[in-house]
């Protein structure tokens, strides 16, 4: 009997960051509100979760802020190539 129920893969891996790279590229139109709530909600869920994508938010927020304050310009392309820079260095969950 074959066991092919291996389906089931809990994705706890270092893939996990990929998820973060994705919805980093929504960020910028999620700080400018062009999302629908669902994506919202969504990107809010994870950052609940997620400490380093919290804390980029964070950082992207205030980038924002005062880029709008400034010249109302969305968030210059270096910014976000930072954000993944950061993100790519998170240190890779290891199991305790
Ligand atoms: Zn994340």
């Amino acid at each position: 009997m074959e066991s092919d129920q291996n389906d089931h893969q809990h994705c706890g891996d270092d893939s996990d960051h990929k998820h973060c790279l994705e919805m980093f590229n929504r960020l910028s139109e999620y700080l400018d509100n062009e999302l629908d709530d669902i994506t919202c909600q969504e990107i809010e869920k994870h950052v609940e979760q997620c400490v380093p994508c919290f804390s980029c938010l964070q950082t992207l927020k205030q980038t924002v802020a005062l880029c709008k304050e400034a010249a109302n310009k969305p968030v210059p392309k270096e910014f976000s190539e930072k954000l993944k820079e950061m993100i790519q260095n998170i240190p890779k969950t290891t199991n305790p």
